[in-house]
């Protein structure tokens, strides 16, 4: 890591949309329809001063700032993405209520690469030479890396959506020959056009082509994949994950994907191989400035200026809002987490990662639309530095939705035991975070959530 990233203090934060936003743009929901958001009836009490919905609003960025809207995020390109407010959410037609006889998420692990398909494991590892004065072997080490247990994802879910019973899928995946294989699509790539996922004695065929920027030898069809994912879903299933090691893309134009969800359909797909550690350096991934240090103003200052967005010297109001609260403890916390630098310490990034993206796809099943009110986990993402920005929590709509599904569509509670709720779903995820604190995504979030206990007890 250059010396500049480890003598960065990140002082000020940055917990308002960067100065590029309004370029991009990007309008945000005032403070008054950020809160009429988190609301059931859509409206914020008439009779609060305007003052004070303000006050509160500077208040809780210090918990939950304003997604940051760089240049080639998200809301560069979709600067006027439709807000979802709860409730929007709660009469949107296409969203599944969990009930009592489907309320189960379900987690496909890896599909297993079966002897005949031996050829298909070198593709899931990306084709980069290894970094100038490294020699193969250092980097091999990296590069072998098996991708994460699914036992893992089953513990992450089982705390972020606490309350919906998470169970691992009860049956292997295979990647198998398909019969009727096709010709290779050319003969220098000597990639079959199709493979077969192989599920029980069903298998669902699979077109494969070498992925367009030549990062991965093979690339799978998600729609494909997705196709396989209907045929599976156990009948209490509120919805189904599969992960897959393997480069996905959608459609033929599409360069790749890195997950994706059908949410009225209940089944989601998140790939691996994308986000692979040992690709960092090709994406450009600033370490030292991942969530939660992406709240660093000096940092956004620098990503700004590349479109000629002049910085604006902090003012009283921010450097004060930098001292203390949620935000501030998750960046302390992470800062003494040492650069990843073992076999370990890479595997735990590579989760925490996927573990991130892998809740958001899960949040589109959920019925949650992408959100624009707030830095929140179901933020839609534009790119790899895009998603390692982004933080791990739900904003309060974000969170006022999955609250409501679990405590009181699920749990068929009132308003006080959705209070509890949300108290209980940041103590589990506390202690799941408890056991990864060697990595600063969990290390931070760990920080945030406690604060955010002591915030609402
Ligand atoms: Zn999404
Ligand atoms: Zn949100």
């Amino acid at each position: 890591m250059p010396a500049y990233q480890k003598a960065c203090q990140h002082k000020v934060l940055q917990l308002e949309p960067s100065a590029f936003a309004e370029l991009a743009g990007y309008e945000r929901p005032d403070s008054r329809k950020r809160l009429a958001a988190t609301t059931k009836s859509g409206r914020a009490s008439a009779n609060r001063e305007e003052k004070s919905v303000e006050t509160a609003a500077t208040a809780i960025s210090k918990s939950f700032p304003g997604p940051l809207v760089l240049p080639h995020d998200d809301l560069n390109y979709e600067p006027n993405w439709p807000p979802q407010s709860l409730r929007s959410w709660l009469h949107e037609k296409e969203r599944n209520k969990p009930t009592s006889k489907r309320k189960t998420l379900y987690v496909a692990g890896v599909p297993q690469i079966t002897p005949v398909m031996a050829f298909m494991d070198e593709w899931t590892r990306p084709k980069i030479e290894p970094a100038p004065g490294k020699d193969k072997d250092e980097s091999s080490e990296i590069e072998d890396l098996m991708s994460p247990d699914t036992e893992n994802f089953v513990n992450y879910f089982g705390a972020f959506y606490h309350g919906m019973p998470v169970k691992q899928f009860p049956r292997q995946l295979k990647w198998v020959r398909w019969k009727g294989e096709g010709k290779a699509s050319s003969k220098a790539s000597s990639i079959p056009k199709y493979v077969g996922l192989g599920v029980g004695d069903k298998t669902t065929r699979i077109r494969a082509r070498p992925s367009p920027d030549g990062l991965f030898k093979g690339q799978l069809n998600l729609d494909d994949i997705l196709d396989a994912a209907i045929d599976m879903l156990p009948d209490d299933a509120y919805s189904i994950i599969l992960i897959v090691d393997h480069d996905i893309h959608e459609g033929e134009e599409d360069d790749f994907c890195c997950g994706r969800a059908y949410g009225g359909s209940r089944i989601c797909v998140v790939q691996t191989a994308r986000y692979h550690p040992i690709l960092d350096k090709r994406e450009k991934i600033d370490l030292g400035h991942m969530w939660p240090a992406s709240h660093c103003k000096d940092y956004i200052d620098g990503l700004c200026a590349v479109e000629d967005v002049e910085p604006e010297p902090a003012t009283k109001v921010q450097i004060q809002a930098s001292q203390s609260g949620p935000i501030r403890a998750a960046i302390s916390a992470a800062s003494d987490i040492p650069a990843p630098s073992t076999t370990e310490d890479m595997r735990a990034l590579w989760f925490a990662r996927l573990a991130r993206t892998a809740v958001h796809e899960l949040g589109h099943c959920m019925g949650m639309d992408h959100c624009v009110y707030y830095a929140c986990n179901m933020q839609g993402t534009a790119g790899m530095a895009e998603d390692g920005r982004q933080p791990p929590y739900l904003c309060p709509v974000c969170l006022g939705k999955i609250s409501y599904a679990v405590a009181c569509e699920l749990q068929h509670g009132n308003e006080e035991d959705r209070k509890k709720y949300v108290r209980d779903r940041y103590v589990a995820i506390v202690e799941f975070c408890e056991r990864w604190k060697m990595n600063s995504l969990f290390a931070g979030y760990r920080a945030w959530a406690l604060e955010r206990l002591q915030e609402i007890n």
